[in-house]
C-alpha cells in the first residue's frame, strides 16, 4: 500500500479522517451542548455529495480509516447513500460510525449492509433517570434496544465511549465495564475535553482522570497492556479472560500528541487539524468555487498539513479553551 502523500511538518503521515456529516443532533449531552443549542443553517452544512468528494480527496492521498460522525450521523438524511459509496472503497481498510445509539434499532442493519465495519456507541449510565439527565433525553430503553439489534447485525466490533465525570457516574464504571463484557463488546473512558462552554457542571470539580477509572476497574478486573492501537489517544487494555478490551481517552493527562496520525472535517467543511486548536481550513467554500476540480481539493489538503500543530494544550481548569464544541467538530 502506498504510504499517506499527507506529511505534516514533524513528520506524522495522516491515515485517519473523521468526518462529520451533521452538527445537529437528537440528544442534548450537559458536556456537549445546551438545549437551545443553534445549528449552523443547512446550506452551511456540506451536501452528501460534497462529503463524498472530501472522503474522496484524502482517500487518494492515502486515508486508509474514515470515522463518521456528528452531531448524531443517523440523524443525517441520505447518510446510507454516502455510507454505500465509500463503503465500496476498496483503499479503505476500515469504515466506522460514532452514534449516540438513538437510531440503531432500525438502522444497524443498513448500515452493515452499507459496508460499515465497526460502531462506536456512546453510553454513559445504565440507570434510566441518570441516562436522562446526562442526555436530557429519557431514551435509554431505546438506546440499549439498538446495541442488540447491533450486536446481532454482524459488526466486526462494536465499542462502547463513556464519558466519566465525578459525582455524576463515575460510581457506574464497573457497571459499564460488566455490560460490555457480558455481550462481549469494548468500552472506552473518556476524560471531559473543555470543548464549549456547559452551563450544568464545573469541569474542573467533575473531571475524573482515566487512572482513576482504571484504578477502580483493577480493584476487579485484571488488566493485561494490550498492544492494540489506533495511532489515536487510546491506550488499551485487555480484561483478563473475555473478549474485552478497555480504552482510555486521556487528552489531559497523557500526551499522545506525537503519534496523531488524523485530521477531522466538520460538517460545515473545515478542516481541523487538531482538536485541540482553532485554527481551521475552508474546504467548502473552495468546492463552491471550484466544483468538481478534485486536482485542486488535493493539493489544499497537501499544504494544509503544513499547518498541523505539534500538540494541544488543554488542561482540566474551567476556562473555555477551544470554543468550537464536540457536536461541531465530531467526536
Ligand atoms: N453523537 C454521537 C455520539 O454521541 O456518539 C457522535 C458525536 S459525539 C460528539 C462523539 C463522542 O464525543 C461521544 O462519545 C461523546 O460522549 C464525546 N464528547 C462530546 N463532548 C465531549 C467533551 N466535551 N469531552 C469529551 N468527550 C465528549
Ligand atoms: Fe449529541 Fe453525541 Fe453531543 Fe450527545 S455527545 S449531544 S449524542 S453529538
Amino acid at each position: 500500500m502506498p504510504d499517506s502523500q499527507l506529511v505534516d511538518p514533524f513528520g506524522r503521515r495522516i491515515t485517519y479522517l473523521r468526518l462529520s456529516v451533521t452538527d445537529r443532533c437528537d440528544f442534548r449531552c450537559t458536556y456537549c451542548m445546551s438545549e437551545d443549542m443553534v445549528f449552523a443553517p443547512r446550506a452551511q452544512i456540506l451536501t452528501l455529495e460534497e462529503l463524498y468528494a472530501v472522503a474522496d480527496a484524502f482517500i487518494s492521498l492515502g486515508v486508509r480509516r474514515i470515522r463518521v460522525t456528528g452531531g448524531e450521523p443517523l440523524v443525517r438524511k441520505g447518510l446510507s447513500s454516502l455510507l454505500t459509496r465509500l463503503g465500496a472503497r476498496e483503499e479503505l481498510e476500515d469504515l466506522a460510525i460514532t452514534t449516540n445509539g438513538s437510531q440503531l434499532h432500525s438502522l444497524a442493519s443498513t448500515l452493515h449492509a452499507a459496508g460499515v465495519k465497526r460502531l462506536n456507541i456512546s453510553l454513559d449510565s445504565l440507570r434510566r433517570e441518570r441516562f436522562a439527565e446526562l442526555t436530557r433525553r429519557d431514551q435509554l430503553d431505546q438506546v440499549l434496544a439498538g446495541i442488540e439489534v447491533a450486536r446481532q447485525a454482524g459488526f466486526r466490533r462494536i465499542k462502547l465511549n463513556s464519558v466519566i465525570q465525578k459525582g455524576r457516574n463515575d460510581d457506574e464504571v464497573l457497571d459499564l465495564v460488566d455490560f460490555a463484557v457480558a455481550r462481549g463488546l469494548d468500552i472506552s473512558f473518556i476524560e471531559e475535553m473543555p470543548l464549549g462552554s456547559v452551563s450544568s457542571h464545573q469541569r474542573q470539580i467533575t473531571f475524573c482522570s482515566s487512572d482513576e477509572v482504571r484504578e477502580r476497574i483493577e480493584a476487579r478486573h485484571n488488566l493485561v497492556r494490550s498492544s492494540h492501537s489506533t495511532g489515536g489517544p487510546s491506550r488499551y487494555w485487555q480484561v483478563a479472560g473475555t473478549e474485552t478490551q478497555v480504552g482510555f481517552i486521556s487528552p489531559h493527562s497523557h500526551n499522545f500528541c506525537g503519534s496523531c496520525n488524523r485530521v477531522r472535517v466538520t460538517a460545515e467543511g473545515k478542516l481541523v487539524l487538531c482538536l485541540g486548536h482553532d485554527g481551521a481550513l475552508d474546504l467548502k467554500s473552495l468546492m463552491r468555487r471550484h466544483p468538481g476540480d478534485r486536482e485542486r481539493l488535493r493539493n489544499a489538503l497537501v499544504e494544509a498539513l503544513q499547518l498541523k500543530p505539534e500538540k494541544h494544550h488543554f488542561n482540566t481548569d474551567d476556562q473555555v479553551q477551544v470554543v468550537r464544541f464536540m457536536s461541531m467538530t465530531g467526536g
